[in-house]
């Protein structure tokens, strides 16, 4: 099962759904399943990855990983403009007597490598960001981490996710994605089985919900439920949405001083409050039904 935690606004508490969702369904299937069931988290907003902040995990894995970028060979190319033609992201150029390759407008699909008629293209791997792997405990876990000044996040997103987010029969991966619903947002929600939404309930967590309902249910075509963190410091109109759009409210976090000096120190939050640990619980049970064919 593969579950995206996201929001359509940052700071709106995902990464502690995300850990703390992690490492109590990573006890509970140890118990169930023994060594077999896995979890999995992938910290998947790799502008500012800060999953591993909470997890403390051991990084024994570090793997460099970018985009093919074309090379044209000056000798073999006739000027014919068929490879910017091709390029619908603007990354090439003909410009006088050379084509003018822009490497970070380069999304690495190979449509002007295919498509030139004289082969004068070869592609060479531009480094874009890493891939560190390691274990919290028993929570596998991977991030994936934009060089700075990069643009291109989509294609680390996605190669960490071939990675490590396979649908393993009884298994758990949860992908902690990046706030917003730009590409990189769209390139985490894919694929998955399942969207957990976590809002806050004023008039501004209902903004970015609805947006980030569009994105997922109506253009992805994905399942959607919804964590309500700080419960009761706002209104009722994130209740009225969600049963309005027939969205389930899967778990309520109250406004609690604490939970923010667990987020502090670095603790996922049903270790450092262990009451929180039943709620998390009732989380994973409730996604598995969900989820369930
Ligand atoms: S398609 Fe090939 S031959 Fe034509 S301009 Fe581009 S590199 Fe040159
Ligand atoms: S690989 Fe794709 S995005 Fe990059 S220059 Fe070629 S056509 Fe454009």
């Amino acid at each position: 099962m593969i579950v995206a935690v996201a929001s359509g606004k940052g700071g709106t508490g995902k990464t502690t759904i995300a850990t703390g969702l992690a490492v109590v369904a990573a006890s509970r299937l140890r118990e169930a399943g023994g060594e077999a069931a896995t979890v999995t988290l992938l910290d998947c907003d790799v502008e500012e990855p800060n999953a591993h902040l909470y997890l403390d995990p051991r990084l024994d894995s570090r793997e460099v990983v970018g985009v093919p970028t074309p090379i044209v060979d000056e000798v073999k190319c006739d000027l014919c403009r068929r490879c910017a033609e091709v390029c619908v992201y603007h990354a090439l150029a003909v410009l006088g007597r050379g084509v003018m390759v822009f490497p970070e407008l380069c999304h690495g699909c190979g449509s002007c490598t295919l498509n030139c008629p004289k082969g004068a293209i070869s592609e060479k791997m531009r480094p874009t960001g890493v891939i560190e792997s390691g274990t919290a405990g028993a929570v596998r876990f991977a991030m994936g981490v934009l060089n700075v000044g990069e643009a291109m996040a989509v294609p680390v997103i996605r190669q960490l996710k071939s990675r490590f987010a396979g649908h393993d029969p009884g298994s758990l991966v949860i992908l902690d994605a990046p706030p917003g619903t730009s590409c990189p947002v769209v390139e985490t929600l894919r694929e998955s089985d399942y969207v957990l939404m976590v809002t806050e309930p004023t008039p501004f967590g209902l903004h970015d919900l609805t947006m980030a309902v569009d994105v997922a249910r109506d253009a992805l075509g994905l399942p959607v439920g919804v964590v309500i963190n700080r419960d009761g410091v706002g209104d009722t109109k994130v209740d009225e949405y969600c049963q309005r759009e027939g969205i389930p409210i899967l778990m309520r976090i109250p406004l609690d001083r604490r939970i923010a000096e667990a987020g502090s120190v670095g603790l996922p939050l049903p270790v450092a409050l262990p009451e929180y640990r039943e709620p998390f619980l009732d989380l994973f049970r409730l996604l598995s039904r969900e989820v369930a064919p």
